[in-house]
């Protein structure tokens, strides 16, 4: 690896750069308490890009007790619904307004290509704000007509926020992971400690300096960049925090439901994936194709719902498989800020390991590698967009999340058995299906046991959609009307006239 990172075009990230980079607390910027830091790396050179503060327990404890005053506060509590939500507004609109200097930040701190950072991490994180925005005045209860007492009785349920919204957001889309809690916590009227993965502080500290000019009153949100096993642990153990909201691994949402356990706090866990992605012989291999390799190849195979399991009716199997394979390799590979860039690096050395080591453990088991399988020389932590044939349903590469550009295409011949492989995984976060039968898509997405199934497109994300896992892919929905229940409690009020 170089000792120098990536440069960026954009004058507002390169001057954000030069500038110290600190906790949020209470409407200030501060060192921790203790002065530690963390670095950054630019995944594409493996340099260092920013020293970070990185928050320990006193540091959350601080945040938390800034977050509590906040809520108990009235200049947010005392906000009317209507002027909350235009609060909400004006974050998406603060987004909008710095999104060339966001993007770059972004692209260089997790290693995505820019156009991906441009063109979906920004404007769906803006998105989501305006989205919730219109939540803030349409958060109703409903009055009950009870069976006992008649007129006597008058009931009825008031949605109340919350409260101390604990959020642990992991590296793959640093700003859009941050935008999906902060988003419904602040239209619901909650206040939020946010702490961003050690990998990619830099969007969402850059974030937090935007949002006293929204108008978010100080200490509503207070960001707190730090290590899980430190900063994470801390927050979702404390007993001034009423939510946790996480999305990240399955194993953390298992250390974190342990933390909880003493408080009984809230919990929603946004967790991994294995999806099926399937193309039925009647496809239009010409959208399924690219199609099926966009699924997992982009983000360079880092997202949660990356379609990492193809299954493809044996009729067009070699067709499909020689046209996926193809397809990546032709992406180019190259820093994210490189201009003629598809694909980005991974995040970070270690998940470049897990990633190898998936592979060539496949390869010792029998599997064969139709394209990929190797790092295509030079600095960073660039992998080649890989496709496995030849796999058993046991081998790793077809049972546990990856979280690379790494997919393994398995032949199918009956709809039945289709069925049962695509749903033999622990994880139920989404599916896709390639077919020109309505009954057949239809009847194949009501079979899948996945919280979000795609039909003829894939890893289709809305602010209005809500996204979630069944089984161990989670807990709860993110986005649409769903996303405010997670952030809000339910009260019953019941008076005898
Ligand atoms: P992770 O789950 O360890 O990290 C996600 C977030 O949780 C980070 O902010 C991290 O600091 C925090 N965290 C870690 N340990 C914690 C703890 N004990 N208490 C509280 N917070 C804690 O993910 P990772 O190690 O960065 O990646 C490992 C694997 O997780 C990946 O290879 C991938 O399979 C999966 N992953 C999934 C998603 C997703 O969106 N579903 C995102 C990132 C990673």
């Amino acid at each position: 690896s170089t000792t120098v990172p990536q440069s960026p075009s954009n004058a507002a990230a390169r001057s954000r750069l030069e500038r110290p980079w600190q906790l949020l607390i209470g409407g200030r910027f501060v060192d921790a308490a203790d002065g530690a830091t963390l670095v950054s790396e630019d995944p594409a050179t493996g340099a260092p890009l920013a020293t970070v503060a990185a928050a320990g327990a006193a540091d959350v404890d601080r945040a938390v007790s800034a977050a509590r005053a906040a809520f108990e506060g009235a200049a947010w509590a005392d906000l009317t619904p209507s002027a909350r939500g235009q609060v909400v507004w004006r974050i998406g609109e603060l987004i909008e307004r710095h999104a060339d200097e966001l993007a770059e930040l972004e692209s260089l701190d997790n290693g995505k290509a820019l156009p991906i950072a441009r063109g979906i991490d920004v404007p769906l994180a803006a998105d989501i704000f305006r989205y919730m925005a219109g939540w803030a005045t349409k958060i109703e209860g409903s009055t009950i007509p009870l069976s006992g007492g008649g007129a006597q009785l008058h009931a009825y349920t008031v949605r109340e926020p919350v409260g101390v919204v604990g959020a642990i957001v992991p590296w793959n889309f640093p700003l859009l992971m941050a935008a999906w809690k902060l988003a419904p916590a602040l239209a619901a009227g909650c206040t939020v400690v946010l702490k961003p993965a050690e990998q990619t502080p830099l969007s969402a500290l850059r974030l937090g300096e935007l949002l006293a000019e929204a108008g978010v009153p100080d200490g509503v949100v207070n960001i707190v960049p730090g290590f899980g096993e430190s900063a994470g642990a801390a927050l979702t153990a404390h007993p001034g925090v009423d939510k946790v909201a996480f999305t990240g691994s399955t194993e953390v949402g298992r250390a974190i439901l342990r933390s909880v356990e003493p408080s009984l706090k809230r919990v929603s866990l946004e967790l991994g994936g294995k999806s099926p992605n399937v193309v039925f012989a009647d496809a239009n291999l010409e959208e399924a194709i690219p199609g099926a390799a966009i699924a997992i190849f982009g983000n360079s195979g880092q997202g949660c719902s990356a379609g990492s399991r193809l299954y493809i009716h044996r009729d067009v199997y070699d067709e499909v498989v020689s046209g996926v394979a193809s397809f990546a390799a032709s992406l180019r590979l190259g820093p994210g800020l490189g201009g003629e860039t598809d694909l980005g690096p991974l995040v970070s050395r270690a998940q470049w390991e897990r990633v190898n080591g998936y592979v060539e453990g496949a390869r010792a088991d029998g599997a064969r590698i139709v394209t990929g399988g190797s790092a295509p020389g030079g600095s960073g932590h660039f992998y080649a967009p890989t496709v496995i044939a030849d796999t058993t349903p046991q081998m790793a590469v077809v049972r546990e999340e990856i979280f690379g550009p790494v997919v393994t295409a398995i032949p199918f011949s009956t709809e039945e058995e289709l069925v049962t492989a695509a749903n033999d995984t622990p994880y139920g976060l989404a599916a896709g299906i390639w077919t020109r039968d309505l009954s057949t898509a239809h009847r194949v997405a009501r079979a899948l046991r996945a919280g979000s199934v795609w039909i003829n497109t894939y890893n289709h994300y809305d602010a209005a959609l809500p996204f979630g896992g069944f089984k161990q892919s989670g807990w709860g929905r993110e986005m649409g009307w769903e996303a405010i229940e997670l952030y809000t409690e339910l009260k019953t009020v019941v008076a005898k006239l």
